[in-house]
């Protein structure tokens, strides 16, 4: 095996098995839904097939190489979401993808086609929050529509009757991120649900990324 060297292997484990209890602790990924992955030199780490994110061990993950060749020491093989994994890092020079079954998130994408701006922190993910079509898990549709959902710019996206997709480039990141999408989903819910028609405009939250931009979210409420 050579993904990258012994040294940064052990990092990228480290850290898909921290951001997995992480994001299993905040509800994000019941039973064994969800799936994480590292970009790292030649490839990606990935966590296997129905892995249970919160109780991660080496032997859940897998090193797929560029040209998909897969190594690992388990039986299960990569998730079903490879592809979405490798679209997404195809089109974002990120360290980390995380795909959660957040119960917000697929409440919410029943109700609307894009995250409606209920709150200014909702631009820390993007401009705005996109649901992406349904399409069937582990498909390469789904894999092309999530990639083109994020684009250039946004850090994540709400998959239809699913879930949702978020990335960051430190653990810290990848798990706020995710917490934080699923709860601006949540808001979104419970707004859309009490027919709430209220939002920031597009100015209001133009400001509000250009403010975040010069500050850092902990030190604005
Ligand atoms: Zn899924």
């Amino acid at each position: 095996m050579n993904p990258g060297n012994a040294q940064s292997a052990s990092h990228d484990a480290e850290a898909l098995i921290e951001i997995g209890r992480r994001v299993h602790e905040a509800g994000l990924v019941p039973a064994s839904a969800g799936n994480l992955s590292a970009r790292t030199t030649g490839g990606v780490w990935v966590t296997g097939r129905r892995a249970r994110l919160g109780e991660l061990t080496t032997a859940d993950l897998y090193f797929v190489h560029d040209d998909g060749r897969v190594e690992g020491t388990g039986q299960a093989g990569p998730t079903s979401e490879i592809h979405l994994h490798r679209a997404v890092h195809a089109v974002r020079d990120t360290r980390f993808v995380v795909h959660t079954h957040s119960k917000a998130a697929v409440a919410a994408s029943l109700l609307c086609d894009e995250l409606p701006n209920v709150h200014y922190a909702a631009a820390m993910i993007g401009d705005s929050i996109p649901v992406v079509d349904y399409q069937p898990f582990g498909s390469e549709e789904l894999a092309v529509a999530v990639g083109q959902a994020l684009g250039a710019e946004r850090h994540g996206a709400v998959l239809r009757h699913h879930g949702a997709v978020s990335i960051g480039d430190s653990l810290t990141q990848a798990v706020d991120r995710a917490i934080l999408l699923d709860w601006l989903a949540e808001l979104s819910y419970l707004a859309l649900a009490s027919g709430a028609t209220r939002r920031l405009s597009r100015e209001e939250m133009t400001h509000a990324a250009e403010r975040m931009r010069i500050q850092t979210y902990s030190t604005e409420e």
